[in-house]
């Protein structure tokens, strides 16, 4: 029997975290060797096997100064300041990270962690948003005359406008036509707006009750129109390609790697 590959989950006791930690529990190649959440959280010091709605796994919730113990790879579901509180104590492990929201100092802080390990960030980690990325790069960039505009819906809990995944998808079109997203993003419209420029992207976020990810990459012709839309519907799919992830990560060297070498796309 090969041995399990040891994981640990910052964010043990969100939303996203209590799928990963599941996945790991029923898996057949991995173990879960230690699972931290915020030191406020009422979840410190609880069992993450019980937390998840699993038997105990004798793993209690502790506080990222605690350090990954024996764990080779970190799956981080946390927010901007757990991520790069993280940091110094990942050493080579690597980490594989799904926190959305950071700016783009911490996105630079983060980044310097490819220098010692694995470093994989993914605003998105379901397979049919990948290929989304894809379609939407080519789309921008054959359709380089069409309006681009990406419309997102997310549960009210969400913290984050727009959402990651938003971002990814704008940027992506910017970049197939050699844009800087910075420089044309628009975020909403409201009032006297004047007419809209060509070079533009427009970002918009719904929150709305339980929704658990929808997105929309609008591409308006003259006389013609194309929508892409993806729907996640369970957080199972971004638990399940953080965790192909992790075993494509275990093992390689340092770097920044991305979800489009884990699909080959
Ligand atoms: P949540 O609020 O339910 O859980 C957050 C978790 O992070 C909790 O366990 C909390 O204790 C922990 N945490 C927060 N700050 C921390 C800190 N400073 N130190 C240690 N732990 C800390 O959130 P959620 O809905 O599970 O989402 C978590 C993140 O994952 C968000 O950024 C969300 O946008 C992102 N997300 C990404 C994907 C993807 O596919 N990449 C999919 C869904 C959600």
């Amino acid at each position: 029997m090969t041995e399990r590959l040891p994981v640990a989950v910052l964010g043990a006791s969100g939303r996203m975290g209590q799928r990963v930690v599941q996945q790991i529990l029923d898996s057949d190649d991995l173990a879960l060797a230690c699972a931290v959440c915020r030191a406020d959280s009422n979840s410190l010091g609880a069992d993450a096997g019980l937390l998840a709605g699993r038997a105990k796994a004798g793993v209690p919730l502790t506080t990222v100064d605690a350090g990954f113990g024996d764990a080779r790879v970190v799956v981080d579901f946390s927010l901007p300041g757990g991520t790069l509180a993280a940091l110094p104590y990942l050493g080579r492990r690597a980490l594989v990270t799904g926190t959305t929201g950071l700016d783009a100092a911490q996105l630079a802080a983060l980044h310097t962690q490819a220098d010692a390990g694995p470093l994989l960030h993914a605003a998105n980690f379901s397979t049919g948003v990948n290929v989304l990325l894809a379609l939407v790069r080519a789309a921008s960039r054959a359709l380089s005359d069409f309006d681009v505009e990406v419309v997102e819906a997310h549960h009210t809990r969400k913290v984050d406008a727009p959402s990651g995944t938003a971002l990814a998808l704008a940027r992506a079109a910017a970049e197939a036509r050699g844009w800087d997203l910075e420089a044309v993003r628009r975020d909403g419209r409201v009032g006297h707006t004047g007419a809209r420029p060509a070079r533009e992207i427009g970002l918009h976020a719904l929150r709305a009750g339980g929704i658990t990810g929808h997105h929309e990459v609008w591409l308006g012709g003259p006389s013609e129109q194309i929508q892409l839309v993806h729907t996640a519907a369970s957080r199972d799919v971004f638990a399940e390609g953080a965790l192909r992830a992790t075993r494509w990560i275990a093992g390689r060297p340092p770097g920044l790697y991305g979800m489009s070498d884990v699909l080959g796309l």
